[in-house]
């Protein structure tokens, strides 16, 4: 782990449960965690009203990049224990999508013709046993808990909750 995303987890404890997400430079204007967001940029939040800084129209300067993006919604789904989870859906049943590899499978099944016929084998290991039926499409955010496979932050029905200011705001790093 690297010294700035140390000291981020140090001075916020409760990103630890976001870790594998923690990323050094904001991905659109670059800065370092730390550093404040150019104006413009589409990771910047609002330091007042928690929403994205490019169209808030508040008038204030943008936040400081923490290294997770969207920190004040990661901090609802936390509060309010808001979690859901990604599915592929094999005969009839629900299979979380738990890894890079599965989520990969998940697009392509997304966009294949014939995805029985071409991820056959793939699709019967998930499954463990023989596949008669898959959904060409994901199922998204399947509400769970926190522990269950392949759950990760409700950043949806976090937005839906948003509004209040006082828990939206001790997560900005502003
Ligand atoms: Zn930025
Ligand atoms: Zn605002």
């Amino acid at each position: 782990m690297s010294d700035a995303i140390e000291a981020v987890l140090e001075r916020f404890p409760w990103m630890e449960a976001f870790k594998d997400r923690l990323q050094e430079k904001c991905h659109d204007c670059g800065k370092s965690i730390g550093e404040r967001h150019t104006p413009g940029c589409d990771a910047a939040r609002c330091r007042e009203c928690g929403c994205q800084h490019m169209c808030c129209g508040c008038d204030t300067e943008p936040d400081i990049w923490s290294g997770l993006m969207m920190p004040n919604l990661h901090w609802i789904c936390l509060q309010r224990d808001l979690w859901c989870y990604d599915a592929i859906v094999i005969n009839d049943k629900e299979h979380p999508i738990t890894t890079p590899e599965l989520y990969r499978l998940a697009l392509d099944i997304q966009l294949a013709g014939d995805p029985l016929e071409q991820f056959k084998e793939n699709l019967q290991e998930l499954a463990g046993e023989p596949v008669r039926s898959v959904k060409p499409r994901i199922r998204w955010h399947i509400p769970c808990k926190r522990d269950d496979p392949g759950a990760h932050a409700d950043l949806n029905r976090a937005s839906l909750a948003q509004g209040i200011p006082d828990a939206e705001v001790t997560a900005l790093w502003v």
